[in-house]
C-alpha cells in the first residue's frame, strides 16, 4: 500500500520546490549574464549569481533529502529580496517590477496559505516602498501604472489563496475520510500504518498495545447491534480519555491499537492497566440498559528494526495469551534478553 500517497501535499510541495529551483536557477543565470555584461548591473548580477548556485544546491540537496521547512521558506525569501531590490535598483522601463505578480503563486504553492497571506503581504507592502522611494519615480506615479499594478497583484494573490485554501480543505476532507473510522471517528488501521511510517519520527521508549473487548459479540446478541456501536464509541471515548500521550486507532471490529511512549516497561505496564480497571469499573448507560464490559490488553516494547507487521504480531501473541489465560487481564512482553510474560489482574 502506497501510504506516501496520504502526505499528498508535503510530496506536492517537494515536487513543485524541486523544479522550481530548476527553474529560478537557470532564469537567474540568464539574469546574471545580462546583468553583468549587457546592463552593467553588477550588484544585482552578482547577486543573482549567488541565488542561481543557491537555487541549484536546494534543487540537489531536495532530490536527496526529505523537504525542511527553511528550504521553500528561504527560496521565496531571496526570489522576493531579488525582485524588490532588483526594482528599486533598475529603471522602471525595465519593468522589472512585473516579476512581483508571480510571486504569490510561488508562496501559496511552496508554503500553504498562512505563509502565503504574511509573505504576499509583505511583497506588496516592501515593493510599494521600493517603488516610490526610486529616484526616476515619474512613470509610478501615474495613476495608471499603480492601479494597474497593485490590483492585478491583488487579483492574483486572491485567486492563489482561494485556490490553495479550497485544495488544503478537500485535501483534508479527503485525508480524513481515507483515515478516520466513521463510527468512532479515531483512526483506522491505515491511519496506523501512516502514524507509525511517516509520522512518529522517534520510536525509542514506544510501547505497543491491542486492545480486544472480551465476549463483545453478546452484547450485541443481548442488545442488538445499534447499542453495540454506541458501546464501542463510548469505549473509544473511554480509552481516548485514559490517554495522556499517544494515539488510540480502532483496527477491527472491537480490536483497538494504542501507542505510547513510555520510560520504562512498569509505565507501560500500569498504564494498561489502569485502562483495563477503569473500563471494568465503567458502566455504560445505553438506551436504558446498564452495561458493563472488559478488555484484554497485550503489550509489547518496540524492538528497533521491528517492521509495524512484526509489533502488531508481537502484541497480538500477547493478547492471545491473556484471552486464554481467562481475559479481562494485561499481559506484557518485556523482551529484555528473554521473553517474559506477566499477567497482572
Ligand atoms: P473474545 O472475548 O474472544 O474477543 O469474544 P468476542 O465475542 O469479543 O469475539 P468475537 O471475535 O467472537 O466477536 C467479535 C464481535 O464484535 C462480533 C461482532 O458482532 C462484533 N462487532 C464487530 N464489529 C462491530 C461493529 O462495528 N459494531 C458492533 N455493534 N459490533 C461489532
Ligand atoms: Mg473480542
Ligand atoms: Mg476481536
Amino acid at each position: 500500500m502506497d501510504i506516501t500517497a496520504l502526505n499528498g501535499t508535503q510530496v506536492l510541495r517537494t515536487k513543485v520546490l524541486k523544479w522550481m529551483c530548476l527553474c529560478l536557477a537557470s532564469l537567474s543565470a540568464v539574469f546574471t549574464y545580462f546583468n553583468i555584461f549587457i546592463n552593467d548591473f553588477i550588484v544585482l548580477g552578482v547577486l543573482e549569481a549567488a541565488f542561481s548556485v543557491y537555487c541549484f544546491s536546494v534543487f540537489v540537496l531536495i532530490s536527496r533529502t526529505k523537504l525542511k521547512l527553511w528550504q521553500p521558506l528561504s527560496i521565496c525569501a531571496c526570489v522576493s529580496l531579488l525582485v524588490v531590490l532588483g526594482s528599486y535598483l533598475s529603471k522602471m522601463s525595465h519593468a522589472l517590477f512585473v516579476w512581483m505578480l508571480a510571486l504569490p503563486v510561488l508562496y501559496y504553492l511552496l508554503l500553504g496559505t498562512l505563509w502565503g497571506v504574511v509573505l504576499s503581504a509583505a511583497l506588496l507592502l516592501s515593493e510599494g516602498i521600493a517603488l516610490w522611494a526610486k529616484n526616476d519615480i515619474s512613470p509610478f506615479l501615474t495613476l495608471n501604472l499603480s492601479l494597474n499594478l497593485s490590483l492585478s497583484y491583488v487579483a492574483i494573490w486572491v485567486v492563489a489563496h482561494v485556490f490553495e485554501n479550497s485544495r488544503e480543505n478537500s485535501y483534508k476532507r479527503l485525508q480524513n475520510l481515507a483515515l478516520l473510522d466513521p463510527l468512532t471517528g479515531v483512526g483506522n488501521r491505515l491511519a496506523m500504518n501512516q502514524y507509525f511510517e511517516i509520522e512518529l519520527q522517534n520510536k525509542l521508549g514506544l510501547f505497543a498495545m491491542i486492545l480486544d473487548l472480551d465476549f463483545f459479540k453478546q452484547v450485541n446478541d443481548k442488545y442488538g447491534h445499534a447499542v453495540g456501536d454506541r458501546v464501542l464509541v463510548a469505549v473509544t471515548q473511554l480509552l481516548n480519555d485514559n490517554l495522556p500521550q499517544g494515539k488510540v486507532f480502532r483496527i477491527g471490529g472491537e480490536e483497538f491499537a494504542i501507542f505510547s511512549p513510555s520510560t520504562t516497561s512498569e509505565y507501560a505496564q500500569n498504564y494498561a492497566q489502569q485502562i483495563r480497571r477503569s473500563l471494568e469499573a465503567h458502566e455504560f448507560l445505553i438506551e436504558g440498559y446498564s452495561i458493563s464490559i472488559t478488555i484484554s490488553i497485550g503489550v509489547v516494547k518496540y524492538q528497533p528494526g521491528d517492521s509495524l507487521k512484526q509489533t502488531i504480531k508481537a502484541a497480538d501473541k500477547q493478547l492471545y495469551q491473556a484471552k486464554r489465560n481467562g481475559r479481562n487481564q494485561v499481559m506484557m512482553d518485556t523482551l529484555d534478553g528473554e521473553t517474559q510474560l506477566e499477567s497482572v489482574c
